[in-house]
């Protein structure tokens, strides 16, 4: 379906902002999200905390992608540019136990589930972008290093060539600092920590999120 981009206002869109806060949302809902809300930026907790978690103990993918760290934003940049915005979408997809702990077994079914967050987040975004909402960012779950180049044994990027997914790959949202865990359970989610060691025997279900910053 073909749409028309409208001219770029100095308000962008303020007057229908509401609505379109709401229509992502019910986009999100419609991709397959779980739960989803409209939240204050100011509400979203950045902590430093969460990316010492990415290096101790080491992730595999610390180092290893341009949207991990210690190669992307800081935790005190995202800080820094959330005091410009005010609104956001935040949504969740629950996953199998199976599907979500670290089994070779279930590898294809874990990418393409995070590969799915990764889709919904880079819709809404776009949609926020050609509805006026232009400086609208997002954040994934997860490391792309692992959801789009597990197969490739280096980062294009880090190398300093073109990514390879350079329109669906993006930070994850604990990969900027973003206390998830915080987040869902605020929301009045339910949310499970789940390490390297868990079995699903012992979570009722995984959860991933994401995350539109709009405007
Ligand atoms: S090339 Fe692959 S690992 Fe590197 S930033 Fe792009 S998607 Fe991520």
């Amino acid at each position: 379906m073909s749409r028309r981009i409208e001219k770029v206002r100095t308000d962008r869109n303020e007057d229908r902002l509401e609505a379109d806060l709401e229509k992502y949302r019910g986009k999100a809902l419609e991709l397959g999200a779980a739960r989803a809300a409209v939240i204050p930026a100011s509400e979203i907790p950045v902590d430093e905390r969460v990316t010492l978690k990415c290096q101790i103990p080491r992730c595999f993918g610390y180092g290893a992608g341009a949207h991990c760290p210690p190669n992307t934003l800081k935790p005190a940049e995202l800080r820094e540019h959330l005091r410009k915005y005010r609104w956001a979408v935040f949504f969740v997809k629950d996953v199998p136990s199976a599907v979500i702990v670290r089994d070779k077994a279930t590898i294809r079914e874990r990418v393409a589930v995070y590969r799915e967050i990764y889709r919904i987040v880079s819709e809404i975004e776009s949609m926020a972008f050609y509805d006026g909402h232009y400086l609208a960012f997002g954040f994934g779950a997860g490391s792309c290093r692992h959801t789009f180049c597990g197969e490739e044994k280096t980062c294009a990027a880090l190398e300093g060539k073109r990514c390879r997914h350079s329109l669906s790959a993006r930070p994850s949202m604990e990969a900027v600092g973003i206390d998830v865990y915080r987040m869902v359970a605020s929301a009045g989610w339910d949310i499970y920590p789940i390490g390297s060691g868990a079995k699903p025997e012992e979570i009722p279900k995984g959860t991933l999120a994401g995350i539109v910053i709009v405007q």
